[in-house]
């Protein structure tokens, strides 16, 4: 028996649609949603995704501009906080996303939170994971980390029993593991968080109704590591010398075992770009107020 494969397509594009309807609404008020891209990596993937973001918010009357720092000259901290804090006082600027992975000399912890924690579309200001956690305090708006929320949305999206049930987290970072453990709790679900430490990682996978895994690792989740009634999800990147880009499951013995799965390229991906832009236009309008 093969698995149902969760792909990404139809859920971004619906997410997309919702979007382009927002953009609407808003351009009717004269409000141009306006978003900022920064490219400090020097790095051909994070190039081609920031192009994708790009032409995705001008396919949905989002005014986008990329701003690239490249070259030591202008790839210092300075510069770099800078341009953070123009953009974050420039009141025509909405929504600001980074792209990564930083350079390590800019990779520090005090850069985030010199973003405003309403223009943060990523939602890693301490402000937004702030109120993830802390959900009796949330005001109307704040960000919520798009790669976590992709998660929880594509379970929703196709279905998939979360209350209750067992949903083991691979990885622990502030950006996926926590934010999709956070989602899941408040979903109902019974969670367990894995990570590099973990001791005999596959007595958890076995026991887990969700699998959602962020390790970055390939190959990591093998067929004997789950159960027929699971649904994994599948975060992981790995990036190999000869171009080609792996995901965390052993996708072709996998999809043979569980019940559904994300495919290993067009899962989560195309659903985290398409929330990036809804979390732009939706800092957009929070301007109004
Ligand atoms: P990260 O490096 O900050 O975190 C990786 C986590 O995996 C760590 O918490 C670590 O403890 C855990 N881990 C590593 N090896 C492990 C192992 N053998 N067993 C169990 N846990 C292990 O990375 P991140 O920023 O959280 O991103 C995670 C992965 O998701 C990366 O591969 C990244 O490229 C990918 N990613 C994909 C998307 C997307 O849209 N598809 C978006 C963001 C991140």
């Amino acid at each position: 028996m093969s698995a149902i494969e969760l792909k990404g397509k139809p859920l971004a594009d619906k997410i997309k649609a919702e979007t382009g309807a927002l953009v609407r609404e808003l351009l009717s008020k004269s409000i141009v949603p306006n978003l900022a891209i920064i490219d400090a990596t020097d790095d051909p993937a994070s190039a081609d995704y920031a192009r994708m973001k790009m032409r995705l918010a001008d396919a949905l009357g989002v005014k986008a501009r990329l701003h690239r720092l490249t070259g030591p000259q202008l790839r210092t901290k300075d510069s770099f906080l800078q341009l953070l804090e123009e953009l974050g006082r420039d009141p025509q600027v909405h929504a600001i996303f980074i792209e990564r992975p930083l350079p390590k000399n800019l990779d520090t912890d005090d850069w985030i939170s010199r973003l405003p924690a309403f223009k943060d579309v990523e939602g890693e200001h301490p402000g937004n994971l702030g109120y993830l956690v802390q959900s009796r305090l949330r005001p109307r708006f704040f960000c919520i980390p798009t790669t976590a929320l992709a998660c929880l949305e594509m379970l929703r999206y196709y279905n998939i029993d979360i209350k209750g049930k067992n949903a083991v987290i691979i990885g622990r970072s502030a950006t996926v593991g926590k934010p999709v453990s956070w989602l899941l709790l408040e979903a109902d679900a019974t969670v367990t968080i894995c990570h590099s430490k973990t001791e005999n990682l596959s007595s958890h996978t076995q026991n887990a109704d969700i699998i959602i895994t962020a390790a970055g690792k390939r190959g990591l989740i093998t067929a004997d590591m789950v159960s027929s009634r699971c649904t994994v999800i599948d975060v992981g990147l790995t990036y190999e010398a000869d171009g080609s880009v792996h995901g965390d499951v052993d996708y072709e013995n996998v999809r043979r075992k569980v019940r559904a799965l994300t495919p290993a390229r067009g899962g989560i991906g195309p659903v985290t770009t398409a929330l990036l832009l809804r979390n732009a236009v939706l800092a957009a309008q929070n301007s109004e107020g």
